[in-house]
């Protein structure tokens, strides 16, 4: 049977060219989206065009019971995942003393409780597969070295880090691994122009990186290549750190 991974926020983006990249593979995909199902429908068009199976869940990460619904009627009916990648996420910048207090909550809630809402519903199905499994989460650079404007993501970026290094420990006698990407300045909907502009000057390599290339990265940490590699941090960055 062929081997299965999710990706969360898969619509567009770098969600939707790991998913692409992930069918290339060989594996089964399961989109995810909040609200872009239109999107999704696209993309899983494109991945049984390559002979693969692609099924769509729907629902917001910051909704703690919508996602454990969701995920264990999946599992429930198809099996256990060998892989998630925890990649669905957003940013809502501003100079600390201006930053709103939603613009904190939704930015902590979605990347960083949207890991926990995932993952954990995931984790005992992937332990009881007795099989080896992947878990992949999308960080950023603002994680690793902080990024003005951005005091709520690097925090939240920074939180999976920790809870990336932590997990794999307590899931490594179980061969999943566990281990983060962190990508610097991608072209896709999350950057505008300006930011890139302003990024250029701080990124040794002088340009942007494309979702194809941290799809890469995300490719070889599911691959069995990356069998012992587990409490990393992969940056794709050009450089900037
Ligand atoms: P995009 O804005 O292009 O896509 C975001 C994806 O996440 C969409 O599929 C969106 O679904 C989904 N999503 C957002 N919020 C929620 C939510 N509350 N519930 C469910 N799904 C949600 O983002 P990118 O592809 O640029 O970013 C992907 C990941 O990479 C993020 O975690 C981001 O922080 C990280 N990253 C991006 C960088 C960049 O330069 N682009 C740099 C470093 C890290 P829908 O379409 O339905 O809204």
């Amino acid at each position: 049977m062929t081997d299965t991974i999710l990706v969360t926020g898969s619509s567009r983006g770098i969600g939707r060219a790991t998913a692409l990249r992930l069918a290339h593979d060989g594996y089964d995909i399961v989109l995810h989206c909040r609200r872009s199902r239109e999107a999704a429908e696209g993309v899983a068009s494109e991945i049984r065009a390559l002979g693969r199976q692609a099924r769509i869940l729907c629902f917001d990460v910051t909704d703690r019971r919508a996602a454990h619904e969701a995920l264990e009627a999946d599992t429930d009916n198809h099996g256990a995942y060998y892989g998630i990648v925890c990649n669905a996420g957003i940013t809502a910048d501003g100079a600390f003393p201006a930053l709103t207090d939603d613009a904190w909550d939704s930015v902590i809630h979605t990347n960083l409780d949207g890991f926990y809402n995932v993952v954990k519903p995931l984790v005992m199905p992937m332990i009881r597969r007795r099989a080896p499994g992947r878990i992949v989460v999308m960080s950023s650079v603002s994680g690793l070295m902080g990024n003005r404007g951005q005091v709520n993501y690097s925090a939240a970026k920074a939180g999976l880090i920790g809870a990336v290094k932590a997990l794999a420990v307590e899931l490594a006698k179980r061969r999943i691994t566990v281990n983060c990407v962190a990508p610097g300045m991608i072209d896709t909907d999350m950057t505008d122009e300006r930011v890139r502009a302003e990024a250029l000057k701080v990124i040794p390599m002088q340009r942007t990186g494309t979702s194809e290339e941290v799809a890469g990265a995300v490719s070889f940490l599911c691959s069995s290549d990356a069998a012992y590699i587990t409490r990393q941090v992969i940056a794709v960055n050009g450089g900037m750190c």
